[in-house]
């Protein structure tokens, strides 16, 4: 289990006309990653932020850039998400018949490279690619949608990626209402990283960073 806890809001979830000042004040509480979906409106049925936003959030923010692909081909689009300015970018197994590709295209560029799971793929997708990913993200709600259930079924899974893991350095990231109460159970199960989108931007930001950083046990380090 890695120790090292950390919160990624996800700008999904973001009011998109006040972006700036928004991000402003996830700098001001020193989170640790900024979560952005890319969407193609075919892997998932919504679609969001492409590489121009990317780079446009880039210009704006030292909070390292967490990029969650959710597209068919992924393999396609690596580069330009690569060229905009992502430090990590995690595929979903689902969306790709050249997950190795993908993986050692990110690694060759210095970035950190991931694995997505959906609820329903089994955590053996991930054994041969172990050796090229920092992180496993765990989708705890089906990807692509806005305020869904939290699937309790994938807390078992986080406890079986977290046993496949065993004391490799990689990160295992949560994704799906995550809210105070769902990230603790996460957190015991092997999570370190806690994506959380309308938890944190439907309410006072900095309420929910400080709630969410005492749940988890995270210093607020202002
Ligand atoms: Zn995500």
């Amino acid at each position: 289990m890695n120790n090292n806890m950390k919160i990624s809001p996800s700008l999904f979830a973001a009011d998109i006309f006040d972006l700036k000042s928004q991000i402003e004040i996830l700098e001001r509480n020193k989170v640790d990653l900024l979560h952005i979906d890319v969407m193609d409106g075919n892997f998932v049925s919504r679609m969001a932020f492409g590489a121009e936003h990317i780079q446009m959030i880039k210009k704006h923010t030292e909070i390292p850039l967490d990029v969650h692909l959710m597209v068919k081909h992924p393999e396609r689009h690596i580069s330009d998400i690569l060229e905009a300015g992502a430090d990590i970018i995690t595929v979903h197994q689902e969306s790709t018949t050249c997950l190795y590709h993908c993986l050692e295209m990110i690694r060759k560029k210095g970035r950190m490279a991931g694995v997505v799971l959906s609820p329903a793929t089994s955590v053996q997708n991930i054994k041969y690619v172990l050796s090229l990913i920092d992180m496993v993200l765990i989708m705890t709600v089906n990807p692509g949608e806005k305020n869904q259930v939290f699937l309790f079924d994938m807390i078992n899974k986080i406890k079986e990626v977290s046993e496949l893991l065993e004391n490799k350095n990689i990160d295992i990231e949560v994704d799906g209402s995550i809210d105070d109460k769902t990230a603790i159970l996460c957190q015991s199960a092997g999570a370190n990283i806690f994506v959380s989108g309308g938890y944190i931007f439907n309410n006072d930001i900095e309420q929910q960073i400080i709630k969410l950083q005492h749940a988890l046990k995270i210093k607020n380090k202002i």
